[in-house]
């Protein structure tokens, strides 16, 4: 889907026009990948409009920084208002938002602490990742980052293109999109998408160390499924258990809840959206929405009108 512009977008405190955001091509970040960035949403309220889980988004921008030593010049709440001066500037609601940290124009070698950090935060109107009632997916013939080698919890740009690969090749394959294993065969995670399954009521999904990055999403479904009284297992998922699994779906800011129908053309179940998925999305949904009590503290509200939601 191409991008919608926006009057604004915020750079190193001031708000600019959206045209003006540009880079120059020798910017370390367009030859290294050096980029920090995070995706949050903003849900439209019965009043108004609030952004979800922003200080945990934020502090995990924060943490990609240190991963990479790159300090970011601004404590959390100084992004956190960043990102709501952004909206509100913008007035735009629901919306995505991109704030991403990078290496810009400076030295051209490979070190980067020649090369000033810049931030910027977007935003603009988007609807849903994964489009259609439930995603049929492959699993991957890449695998996810290997420890060690690239940090899986940090959300740096040049992570992205393991998961170009893998969605890539879940489309020419006639996927919508693919699960990659670890180094050692076990699940770890979509493209851009934690992953859960349920079995005989058992909620499952694999712990952090099977370099899954630390969603958002994949938190507050922990959250919520804990909540709910049902039993919770981060535990190591072998490749099968996807295919003998009651329920399959996936999180993430973009994805939000998304249930798998299939994978590598084995039916989940019987194909239809399970019960559990179904509870859980239910109360994330409307959580985010408002429409119950935000009693895990997961909203920032924002002043803007409020359109009706994005569904394209
Ligand atoms: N894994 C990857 C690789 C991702 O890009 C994302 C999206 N940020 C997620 C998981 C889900 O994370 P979150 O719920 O914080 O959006």
């Amino acid at each position: 889907m191409p991008i919608q512009p926006t009057s604004k977008i915020w750079h190193n405190g001031n708000l600019i026009p959206w045209e003006n955001a540009t880079l120059h091509v020798m910017s370390h970040v367009v030859h290294y990948g050096s980029s920090v960035f995070e995706g949050i949403r903003c849900y439209t309220q019965p009043q108004g409009a609030a952004v979800f889980r922003l200080p945990e988004h934020m502090q995990r921008l924060l943490d990609s920084g240190k991963i990479y030593r790159m300090a970011l010049p601004y404590s959390l709440d100084e992004l956190c208002a960043a990102v709501v001066d952004t909206i509100e500037a913008n007035g735009i609601a629901p919306c995505y938002i991109r704030p991403i940290a990078l290496r810009g124009y400076g030295e051209v070698g490979v070190n980067p602490k020649g090369s000033p950090v810049e931030i910027y935060i977007a935003n603009y109107p988007w609807g849903k990742y994964i489009g259609g009632e439930a995603a049929d997916v492959c699993v991957s013939s890449w695998n996810r980052l290997a420890p060690n080698t690239m940090p899986a919890l940090a959300k740096a740009g040049a992570n992205y293109m393991n998961s170009q690969l893998i969605r890539m090749e879940a489309d020419t394959n006639g996927y919508v999109e693919g699960i990659a294993l670890d180094v050692n065969g076990l699940v770890s995670e979509g493209s851009g998408e934690n992953v859960f399954l349920v079995r005989n009521g058992v909620l499952y999904t694999p712990p952090l160390a099977n370099s899954a990055l630390s969603g958002i999403t994949r938190d507050s479904v922990l959250t919520i499924a804990r909540h709910l009284g049902l039993a919770v297992m981060e535990q190591p998922v072998p490749r099968e258990m996807l295919y003998i699994a009651d329920e399959v779906f996936f999180t993430g800011t973009a994805a939000e809840v998304t249930p798998i129908r299939s994978i590598d053309r084995i039916l989940v179940a019987d194909g239809k959206t399970g019960e559990i998925t179904k509870k859980i999305a239910d109360e994330f949904f409307s959580i985010a929405n408002g429409l119950k009590p935000d009693r895990f503290g997961w909203l920032t509200p924002v002043k803007v009108n409020a359109t009706e939601p994005v569904t394209a």
